[in-house]
């Protein structure tokens, strides 16, 4: 998002809070309902802050409403998903609740596949492979995600490469670099990137 559009969309909010029409269970800024919400990562899915239902929390804050991890209407605008493909045990186990966080590795690759940096004006954009072989070679048991924000809000799990996968989606609830279980597929010692889930979608 640039800079004018960040001023546009504070115009608009603005505009649609004052002028736009009021139907109840919709927000008027966003669109957003209860089977549609917004999400915030440090806040979750939005809620009603007037009663005729007409105005969601995250519209209503002008802070929440700003902040580039926010995305409104998070299943109809396709949200930002994540998609990893698990082998069947992984999947499964994550299914069942007995496993709540997945690994990845700690390479540029999955670097630039999860985080976005942000620029002085606090916008969102891609890492370069440079940046993140750099990254990769420093982050040791402690990340530094100062400067880094998630591209994505939900993942989605997908059992294997067959057709007719089971898959499932959750909320991303935050994300550190640490040492895995070795139960829940960890090396014993080894740091990874480590996706914590949240819900179901
Ligand atoms: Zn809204
Ligand atoms: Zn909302």
């Amino acid at each position: 998002m640039t800079h004018e559009h960040k001023k546009i969309s504070k115009i608009r909010r603005w505009f649609r809070l004052v002028f736009a029409p009021r139907h109840s269970g919709v927000c008027r800024v966003c669109g957003c309902t209860e089977k549609d919400p917004c999400f915030n990562p440090e806040y979750g899915n939005c809620w009603w802050v007037d009663r005729d239902l007409t105005l969601c929390s995250h519209c209503a804050d002008p802070k929440i409403f700003q902040d580039p991890a926010t995305v409104h209407r998070i299943n109809s605008s396709g949200g930002k998903r994540l998609q990893l493909v698990l082998t069947y045990k992984w999947w499964h186990m994550i299914h069942s609740g007995e496993k709540p966080e997945e690994y990845r590795e700690i390479t540029p690759y999955w670097i630039c596949r999860i985080f976005n940096k942000l620029d002085q004006e606090g916008n969102p954009q891609p890492i370069s492979q440079k940046e993140a072989a750099k990254l990769a070679e420093t982050w040791s048991a402690n990340l530094d995600t100062r400067g880094l924000v998630l591209k994505y809000n939900l993942v989605t799990l997908y059992a294997g490469y067959d057709k007719n996968r089971k898959e499932e989606t959750r909320y991303i609830e935050r994300v550190t670099i640490g040492t895995g279980r070795v139960e829940w597929g960890a090396e014993s010692g080894r740091s990874y990137i480590i996706l914590k889930l949240g819900g179901h979608v």
